[in-house]
């Protein structure tokens, strides 16, 4: 797979919940060739504490411009939140594996915690291009910081929608309209999940018990995004007594939730 190093400038850098910030910029190849579940990784600037740079998932792509949804974490997002319309970027991409698009007799259910929905997106595009059945259940903390509703509903995905602290939706974690769905539904669906690790381990943990295909979207704290420091390696169980590090940002992001040794 060709990966591009483009030179860019923002087009739009919006505040579109509390602390979360969709960004639009023009990336012809990358556009052409991103499919769900890839990442850019994108030098916010040339300052010696920012020389590291940050990985997202392609949210949206649109003719030759891509958009990535973020949420302030530390440095680095807290700088790209601050950058205006015109500010040069360097964006590499499109990185890292796909989601593997499964049709089978039952839905899709998406499952999203915070900016994980983020990674969910262009799945749910390429879900909806193929008329598989797709259904969101989406997670925040509170109403203010929820993500992507509109976005999700535009495309025709059904939306369900937990918040921590009950402001709106279900009060408590998406991992209980999880469980709820998969007790009621006759044909066995399809997972695909991004979240902190938390909630990943729990989805895996649900869908395990129900014995359904489960894809997870992981985003450990990634270094080169080239497969050289190993800063982004993960437990993955080769067999019952094996365990094996792989790369987040070549073998990954996207791994079947049982590969994951979630314990470690
Ligand atoms: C494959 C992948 C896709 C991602 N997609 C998105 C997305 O679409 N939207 C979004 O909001 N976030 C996404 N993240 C998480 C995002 O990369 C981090 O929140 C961001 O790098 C934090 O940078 P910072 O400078 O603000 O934080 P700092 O804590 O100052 O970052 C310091 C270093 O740690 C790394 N880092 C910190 N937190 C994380 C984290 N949670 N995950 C990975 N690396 C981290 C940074 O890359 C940087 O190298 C993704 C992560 C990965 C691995």
């Amino acid at each position: 797979m060709n990966r591009y190093d483009i030179h860019t400038t923002i087009l739009s850098n919006e505040n579109v919940a509390e602390d979360h910030y969709l960004l639009r910029c023009e990336c012809p190849e990358i556009a052409t060739h991103a499919q769900p579940g890839q990442f850019i990784h994108v030098l916010i600037s040339n300052d010696s504490g920012l020389l590291l740079r940050r990985p997202f998932t392609v949210y949206s792509v649109d003719k030759y411009e891509i958009t990535m949804l973020y949420q302030i974490i530390g440095e680095g997002t807290l700088r790209l939140s601050g950058m205006g319309n015109g500010s040069p970027l360097h964006v590499l991409g499109p990185l890292g594996n796909t989601f593997d698009i499964k049709k089978s007799a039952g839905p899709a259910i998406l499952v999203g915690g915070g900016a994980g929905i983020a990674s969910l997106m262009l799945l749910a595009a390429a879900l909806r291009n193929e008329s598989i059945e797709t259904h969101a259940l989406v997670g925040a903390q509170h109403r203010r910081r929820l993500l992507s509703i509109e976005d999700l509903k535009s495309i025709g995905v059904s939306v369900h929608i937990a918040t921590d602290d009950g402001s709106v939706g279900h009060h408590g974690f998406v991992t209980d309209i999880l469980s709820n769905m998969l007790s009621l539904s006759p044909n066995k669906p399809t997972i695909y999940a991004c979240g902190p690790h938390g909630m990943l381990a729990a989805v895996s943990k649900i869908t395990c018990q129900h014995d359904v295909p489960t894809q997870v979207a992981m985003e450990n704290r990634m270094g080169c995004a080239l497969g050289v420091c190993l800063g982004c390696v993960c437990p993955v169980r080769i067999d019952e007594n094996q365990i094996e590090y792989q790369r987040v940002c070549t073998e990954g992001p996207v791994f079947n939730a049982t590969e994951i040794a979630w314990e470690i």
